[in-house]
């Protein structure tokens, strides 16, 4: 194994930002952060109570109410994201060393995501310019146009899986859409998040438009959340977090973007092109450690090449390169806290009796320390096994035969989630028959998630409530008024105008 690679830029600690400065909780409350490698504490980072949201929240309403960001014509807030984006790009590696350290992902693969943070700003640069609204004429009568507007102070609550690259999913449109921010990453993973302090002040971003508050969830999410000037949330996380929050935001009738858990599947029929299947199934539940909403983590496969899926899915499996996040041969490094890996290895011991052990199953060879999990395999897992129903969020994938396209799509459905389904078949009708049938978000056929982001990104069931992506994200940071004008005389009844006087002559 190689030596462990410490980044040598570690901050001394996290703190937040609020107006334009990096400063401690008001209390002096910090919590430990841990490097997944070594389980040792890294980092302080300050605790955010109540109060420092107040004050974040404090900072954006003033910035959105009197700073010049809502106002600006798109083109110059475009500049100002493509600025940002140039330099995500430029510390790209950087970027990937932090994330990498911090969360346990792979190297290679944080760097594809710290460029894909870039592009998302860059994305939504293009949006905002080429954005047209709508305007409808009743001919000699009324123009209707639509007048969009920033909505306000946005609270954005991310996970730790790919931390950097989701808080650019929901700032670059919030931004562009111009509103201003508060940013509550998670606890697990707060050090990429430290960066966009940085970034955004040399990119031009005034002070104000952007705050980030760390801290637990049940004491900074949740003040973010209860916030009576903040009418926005957009929340990645789990379900039943996402259950706890949509309560929470009733008080306010909140508006509100959820993107939750899945628990995908991953259909292959016996017709398909069982090379290409293996590689994609194998790396749509493997990488990003398995840590992955979009995880094909349920594999269906038809009976007539199950035996042989089995087996060459497993030993591929049994090959993957398990070992320091930072080496670049690393194809699973380790996950992201002992917290989580515990969970992990319980439904690895559940999987045990709940199917038949294919690949791993526990704590790789040679890794003695840290939390690695062995890329882990259960075939003929039934319908009803916790490990088909429940979202693991690690690398372990459950195989179920089936024997009719009926009974695949009863398989698929028979989930609380309904996040992403990756079916695969060269026969077209049939891919296209179950694509519009299961119920997933998100289709891919004959192909993992591979995303172009002007389309909806979201889930049904419980995987989530509403759509992002492309203009969806903007529609969600806006309001749209509805400005109706009057070319013509109106019709207009005169009530109290008396008998026989019901109608304004005409002018
Ligand atoms: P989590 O729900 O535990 O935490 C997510 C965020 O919510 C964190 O910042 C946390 O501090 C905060 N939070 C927790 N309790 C809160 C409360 N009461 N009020 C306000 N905020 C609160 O999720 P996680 O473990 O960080 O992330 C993994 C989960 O995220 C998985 O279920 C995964 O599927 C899901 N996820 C979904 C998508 C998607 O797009 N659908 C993408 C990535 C991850």
């Amino acid at each position: 194994m190689t030596e462990h690679y410490i980044p040598d830029d570690l901050p001394a600690k996290i703190q937040h930002y609020i107006g334009g400065e990096l400063v401690d909780s008001l209390s002096g409350k910090t919590f430990d952060v841990l490097d997944p490698v070594t389980n040792q504490v890294y980092v302080t980072a300050a605790a955010g109570q109540r109060e420092d949201v107040d004050r974040a929240v404090e900072a954006a309403r003033h910035a959105f109410e009197t700073g010049p960001w809502p106002g600006m014509v798109p083109r110059e807030r475009a500049r100002v994201l493509n600025r940002i984006a140039d330099a995500v790009e430029a510390q790209d590696a950087r970027l990937a060393e932090m994330e990498t350290f911090d969360t346990g992902l792979p190297i290679t693969q944080a760097l594809g995501q710290a460029r894909r943070a870039a592009e998302n700003f860059r994305f939504f640069a293009d949006l905002i310019v080429a954005q047209a609204d709508d305007l409808y004429k009743v001919p000699g009568r009324q123009v209707n146009y639509v007048n969009r507007k920033p909505v306000g102070v946005a609270g954005l609550i991310t996970p730790w899986n790919t931390p950097f690259m989701l808080e650019s999913w929901k700032l670059a449109p919030a931004l562009a859409s111009g509103c201003t921010v508060v940013l509550k990453p998670a606890e697990f993973t707060p050090l990429s998040a430290s960066l966009w302090a940085g970034i955004f002040r040399e990119a031009g971003l005034p002070d104000g438009v952007f705050n980030l508050v760390n801290g637990y969830g049940e004491e900074a999410g949740d003040a973010l959340v209860r916030h009576p000037d903040v009418p926005l949330i957009s929340f990645t996380g789990e379900t039943t977090t996402g259950q706890v929050i949509y309560r929470n935001c009733a008080t306010h009738l909140k508006g509100m973007s959820m993107e939750l858990g899945g628990k995908s599947p991953a259909v292959v029929f016996a017709d398909a092109d069982l090379d290409a299947a293996i590689d994609s199934t194998l790396f749509g539940v493997f990488s990003l450690n398995g840590e992955r909403c979009t995880a094909g983590s349920r594999i269906l496969v038809e009976r007539a090449v199950y035996d042989e899926f089995c087996q060459r899915y497993a030993a591929r499996a049994r090959n993957i390169v398990v070992g320091d996040p930072h080496d670049p041969k690393t194809e699973v490094g380790a996950l992201v806290h002992p917290e989580h890996y515990e969970k992990v290895m319980r439904y690895v011991e559940l999987g045990k009796q709940e199917g038949r052990l294919l690949a791993g199953g526990g704590r790789p060879e040679g890794l003695e320390h840290g939390n690695y999990v062995a890329p882990t395999v259960f075939a003929d897992v039934p319908a009803d096994a916790r490990i088909f129903q429940e979202e693991i969020f690690g690398p372990v994938v459950a195989i179920t035969p089936f024997d009719t396209d009926e009974q695949a799509l009863t398989l698929a459905n028979g989930v609380k989630y309904g996040l992403a389904a990756y079916i695969w078949t060269t026969d077209l009708a049939r891919a296209h028959t179950f694509a519009q049938r299961v119920e997933a978000g998100m289709v891919w056929l004959n192909s993992h998630n591979v995303r172009d982001l002007r389309t909806p990104f979201g889930g049904v069931k419980a995987s989530g409530l509403g759509h992002e992506g492309g203009y969806r994200s903007i529609d969600f940071y806006t309001d749209q008024q509805a400005v109706h004008i009057t070319l013509g005389d109106v019709h207009t009844a005169r009530f109290g105008a008396g008998p026989g006087d019901g109608e304004r002559p005409s002018t």
